[in-house]
């Protein structure tokens, strides 16, 4: 049932998996940390596994302690009383999440719109269940900003009026965006918001990264414009959140219209996500707070963005600054590589930054990720300028990649 082209092809992340690349090369290329979750996270983890209950099937809509850790935590991100029975669900990961919307709403040839780049998944997730990808761009800041930053990836509302048609059935936000660190701002939002009432559109709000936003940049939530919140669902993420990726456990938060049949998606897909690690996420979001938890987060990350930013700037690279996230899109247009190298096959047959970003991963020691995978194959070429380096990572190893990625002079 699954046809040739994208959504079957060898992900970017399984052909950038560390098991195919030489050991001793820094790996900046899939987003997760080098560093574990917090102690008072794993510690919560660890007692958990002592627990019966807490080995066992939790409820499909999750684990009680965790729905009530949500609703404490976002109730006031979201200016309301949220319910942790109609309104809040635990999924496995937020991929989990946004597959099991798809599965729920989507019927064959139903439209879901998607800026572009966009976070790989979603296309395959649309089309699995019958969906088109429908594109509209994030136009690259112009050529001549020398130190463009990710708002100046800009999105054309009279373009994504035009992308609308009679089959349009959701719109996909990102804020903050991977792999482009844009904060979508309150204008932008505005737009797109007007634009879904005007079509009766459900707005899927991927914010896995809402923890993460610097220099002040304030996250904001589509889901909280006038009449926003009956038509959008809100996606997080404790990987995210607690440096725990491998984890796979997200939330999706919205009104009961999307997440009762969401949940009976997720109920047969999953049943439930897995029962000791929601007590643990719960665990987060309860002292998260009272530790300063996100807040310090933020300044690590800050300090962790700036040594590649210098880097970069070092070299004299164009790259763009991102205000949420942590990912860097490095312009490599001008970065070479012999085109005889030994490549291999998985490369070959993709854009010329794949085979940039193999040539720095074995030569320089240091993975990114080609962000012609975020892009439709038509667009490839646009991403094909472009390598994403991920800053999730301990302030060591990104100097020492930072010395390394030198060599790229
Ligand atoms: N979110 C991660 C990234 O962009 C990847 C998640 C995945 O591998 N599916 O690096």
């Amino acid at each position: 049932r699954l046809k040739e082209g994208r959504a079957l092809a060898e992900d970017v992340w399984s052909i950038y998996n560390v098991a195919n690349l030489p050991a001793d090369c820094i790996n900046l290329g899939q987003g997760y940390m080098n560093f574990a979750p917090p102690k008072w996270v794993t510690e919560a983890a660890n007692e958990a596994l002592q627990g019966v209950a807490e080995n066992h099937y939790s409820h499909p809509k999750g684990r009680m302690r965790l729905r009530q850790a949500i609703k404490n935590h976002y109730s006031p991100k979201f200016n309301r009383d949220l319910d942790v029975e109609s309104e809040i669900l635990v999924t496995s990961g937020a991929n989990e999440g946004q597959y099991s919307v798809f599965v729920a709403f989507l019927e064959q040839g139903d439209e879901v719109i998607m800026f572009e780049p966009f976070f790989d998944q979603y296309l395959p997730s649309v089309t699995f269940n019958g969906g088109k990808p429908v594109y509209v761009p994030l136009h690259p800041p112009s050529g001549d900003s020398k130190k463009p930053t990710s708002n100046e990836w800009t999105i054309d509302l009279a373009e994504l009026r035009r992308a609308i048609t009679t089959r349009t059935k959701m719109i996909i936000v990102n804020t903050p965006h991977n792999p482009v660190g844009k904060v979508f701002t309150r204008q932008e939002l505005e737009g797109i918001a007007a634009l879904a009432e005007e079509f009766n559109l459900i707005v899927m709000s991927d914010e896995v990264y809402d923890c993460l936003t610097y220099d002040g940049k304030e996250h904001l939530r589509i889901a909280n414009l006038p009449g926003m919140w009956d038509r959008t669902v809100t996606v997080g993420s404790a990987g995210k959140a607690f440096a725990a990726t491998g984890w796979r456990v997200g939330w999706l938060i919205g009104p009961p219209s999307i997440i009762r049949p969401t949940l009976a998606a997720t109920t047969r897909i999953v049943f439930c996500t897995n029962s000791p690690l929601q007590e643990a996420a719960a665990a987060g979001l309860e002292q998260a707070e009272q530790r300063g938890y996100f807040k310090t987060q933020i300044a690590e990350y800050t300090e962790r963005r700036q040594i590649l930013t210098e880097a970069f700037d070092k070299l004299g690279l164009t790259y763009t600054l991102p205000e949420g996230s942590y990912f860097i899109l490095l312009d490599i247009s001008n970065v070479k590589f012999p085109e005889d190298y030994p490549f291999p096959k998985s490369v070959l047959g993709r854009g010329r930054d794949f085979r940039a970003c193999w040539f720095i991963a074995l030569e320089i020691g240091v993975s990114s990720i080609p962000v012609s995978e975020f892009y439709c194959e038509e667009h490839a070429n646009i991403g094909e300028a472009y390598a994403r380096f991920a800053f999730c990572k301990d302030t060591d190893t990104l100097a020492k990649a930072a010395e390394r990625l030198q060599k790229l002079k």
